[in-house]
């Protein structure tokens, strides 16, 4: 069903996801699995995603269906046991919080050094609500924003949403983050992101960016804004209250001259079919923002070459930017996600040959990983010896970018830390990413 005029939004989470009128084509043990999977990875879907988005006949190999709805295989299977028997036999909330805590806790909650590497200090004080790595560009994590229309199964944001409060990433002030870039005129780019900046209410959202826009003394001259917006909602365009509202203040930003972009994820081309997202993504367009597209690739979900170039030409066609193909971080429900790093390239290369140069500025396959943005660029021989090529797209040291470095061919390696250097015993960044940490948790040390 298609709709042009706004339904009222309406979000399930699980202890109401039964009243989902669609539910009942699920059999009683895939919804019980929700339940056990869902008090463990973030579980929360909206009425657009399931009445507009699921193709509820074929709903188990739908990939939207498998983007916000767990499943048994989520979990490990002795993690899912553990978390079944603790609902099975009590009605304690603390001991099944308990059980759930523990097991996030074996799921890789904060990959690449998030934590200790990232977080900057203004005048001894920790900014715990901004992530400053590459040195243009800072991640600014509004706590307002840490939520999301409907959660995706693979987030590797998840412990924002379920409550792990000592690595909630927020901060109120942007007062502090004002203050911050004024002493960092080196940072040209503020990436808001979240959960999803675009969650917020319109009086909550300008706040963060009305300073950008009134004359200030940072040196900001482009606001990413990091959102699944048009994805999980994009009535949020149309014809909301606050539609024409926020259309109005990214017309303001972009005519201070602020290069305003959203980030949008979209994870498969069933995404950008709906009357709904072609409009709101024409309706944006019009302000003068630019619209720049990324996505992980992930089992289940888009793991094929005719997916991913019938997204880019999608996207291209409605005036959007392919940007980054990232390889799925290794968090959550990883070993349901993952993808080799070779086959992702395969993928990769045989979905970028299919389509036009407009579509090839999308940079991939990328890893976040903890020394920067590692893209795999392919295998390669040299000298009889088969290798995969990478090579840097960001890197907490800016001369490590573009610079070609080589890792033994291994077709099982599914992130950067399982790979060997081709020649020699360390990659080139190892020495100095080490120095790196030493002299941060020196830092903490100093603190107490
Ligand atoms: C990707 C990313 C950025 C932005 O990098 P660009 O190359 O400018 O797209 C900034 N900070 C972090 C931590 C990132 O992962
Ligand atoms: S929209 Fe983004 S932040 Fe929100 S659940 Fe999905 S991947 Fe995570």
């Amino acid at each position: 069903m298609h709709l042009l005029t706004q339904p009222n939004y309406k979000a399930y989470a699980l202890n109401t996801f039964r009243n989902i009128p669609q539910i009942e084509r699920l059999s009683e043990s895939e919804r019980k699995a929700i339940e056990i999977v869902g008090n463990v990875l973030p579980f929360k879907v909206n009425n657009y995603v399931i009445d507009e988005l699921i193709d509820w006949d074929n709903y188990a190999d739908d990939p939207l269906f498998n983007l916000v709805f767990p499943n048994k295989e989520m979990l490990l299977p002795e993690h899912f046991s553990q978390m079944e028997h603790i609902l099975q036999n009590t009605t304690d909330r603390n001991l099944i919080r308990e059980t759930a805590y523990k097991i996030r806790l074996k799921l890789n909650p904060h990959p690449a050094g998030q934590v200790e590497l990232n977080v900057p200090e203004l005048e001894g004080v920790k900014l715990t609500g901004i992530q400053h790595k590459y040195r243009e560009t800072l991640l600014f994590f509004p706590s307002s924003g840490q939520t999301c229309h409907s959660y995706c199964t693979f987030c590797f944001r998840w412990p924002q949403f379920v409550g792990m409060n000592e690595i909630k990433f927020a901060m109120r002030e942007t007062e502090l983050l004002v203050k911050y870039l004024e002493q960092h005129q080196e940072v040209t780019d503020i990436l808001f992101t979240g959960g999803d900046p675009m969650i917020m209410k319109y009086e909550v959202f300008r706040q963060y960016i009305e300073p950008f826009i009134e004359s200030n003394r940072t040196n900001i001259q482009s606001i990413r804004i990091g959102t699944k917006s048009l994805g999980f909602w994009p009535y949020k365009f149309i014809d909301d209250e606050e539609s024409d509202k926020f259309l109005a203040l990214f017309e303001r930003a972009i005519k201070s001259g602020i290069n305003l972009a959203f980030m949008s994820h979209f994870n498969h081309p069933n995404e950008l079919k709906t009357p709904a997202v072609q409009k709101a993504i024409r309706r944006l367009r019009n302000t003068g923002l630019q619209i720049r597209t990324q996505s992980p690739l992930l089992r289940h979900i888009n793991d094929d070459a005719d997916t991913w170039a019938e997204m880019w030409r999608e996207q291209v066609n409605q005036n959007c930017i392919p940007y980054y193909m990232f390889v799925a971080r290794d968090t959550g429900a990883k070993h349901y996600f993952e993808v080799p790093l070779v086959h992702t390239w395969e993928i990769f290369r045989k979905a970028y040959q299919q389509v036009s140069g407009l579509c090839r500025t999308v940079r991939g396959p990328s890893m976040s990983a903890t020394p920067g943005k590692v893209q795999v660029l392919g295998v390669a021989r040299i000298a009889d010896k088969k290798v995969i090529t990478l090579r840097f797209l960001q890197g907490r040291n800016p001369d490590w970018v573009a610079r070609p470095f080589f890792a033994e061919y291994d077709d099982k390696a599914t992130w950067l830390n399982e790979l060997k250097p081709a020649f020699g015993d360390r990659f080139f960044y190892e020495d100095e990413l080490e120095r790196m940490y030493q002299a941060k948790t020196e830092g903490h040390l100093s603190d107490n």
